[in-house]
């Protein structure tokens, strides 16, 4: 499989989802997931019309940027506050927010760096002990915090759905639906609730189906992922 055929057959993929459901192809975002890939590759993709991109460690990004063509990019994974550094400037959006001390430290560095920065809020749906981002119950004083920040700002909820050999992931995506309409309908300073980031390669098209604006698709555009591999 080339690069040209994966996002050809995922683009399909997700236009039939949402035209299923009665959504609009237009309003979900493909996020291109491309950690462990080389620049070249990254590159290959951006010329085929890939608008954003994803990448799971800081470190990466900052390695990888300046080899890269123009494009958006997002941090999808954990985020520690001593790395937000590396992509402060550098990226658009950060999918992994899941702390008022982390909300805080980035914050502080989008103030420093003069740049607005949007969050995504990860929510650990499924309650699954290995998976990273906040309880449902945490995420109301999470958004309230959301007012006290200046250059950061909250525009949605992301969610990473257990394999579906633990249960159909449907399931998950529907409860996060539910609580990303439930927060929409109420008002938080400084929180827009926008996007709606879930589904990988393996369930993106039931995340569509059940409401995401935003799909992390990686493995299903690229191949599989070599982590013996440098990344850069
Ligand atoms: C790697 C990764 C993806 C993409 O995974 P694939 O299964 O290759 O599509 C999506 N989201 C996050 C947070 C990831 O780390």
């Amino acid at each position: 499989m080339t690069i040209e055929e994966g996002l050809a057959n995922v683009r399909k993929r997700i236009a039939n989802a949402a035209r299923e459901c009665g959504r609009d192809p237009a309003e979900i975002t493909l996020i291109a997931v491309t950690k462990t890939h080389p620049p070249e590759m990254m590159n290959e993709a951006i010329r085929l019309g890939v608008t954003d991109i994803g990448e799971n460690k800081p470190q990466e990004v900052r390695d990888k940027f300046d080899k890269v063509l123009p494009v958006r990019w997002h941090l999808i994974g954990h985020l520690q506050t001593n790395k937000i550094k590396y992509i402060i400037d550098r990226c658009a959006m950060i999918h992994s927010v899941d702390s008022i001390k982390l909300m805080d430290e980035i914050d502080r560095l989008a103030v420093l760096h003069n740049k607005d920065i949007d969050i995504l809020i990860q929510v650990n749906i499924s309650g699954e002990l290995s998976k990273s981002g906040i309880a449902p119950e945490e995420l109301e004083s999470l958004l309230e915090h959301a007012g006290a920040l200046s250059k950061t700002h909250v525009k949605g909820l992301m969610t990473i759905a257990p394999k579906a050999e633990f249960g159909d992931p449907a399931i998950h995506f529907q409860n996060m639906k539910k609580l990303f309409d439930s927060v929409k309908s109420r008002k938080f300073e400084n929180v827009e609730m926008r996007e709606l980031s879930m589904g990988m390669s393996g369930d993106f098209e039931a995340a569509v189906k059940c409401g995401a604006t935003m799909v992390r698709v990686g493995s299903a555009i690229f191949g599989a992922r070599n982590y013996g591999q440098p990344s850069a």
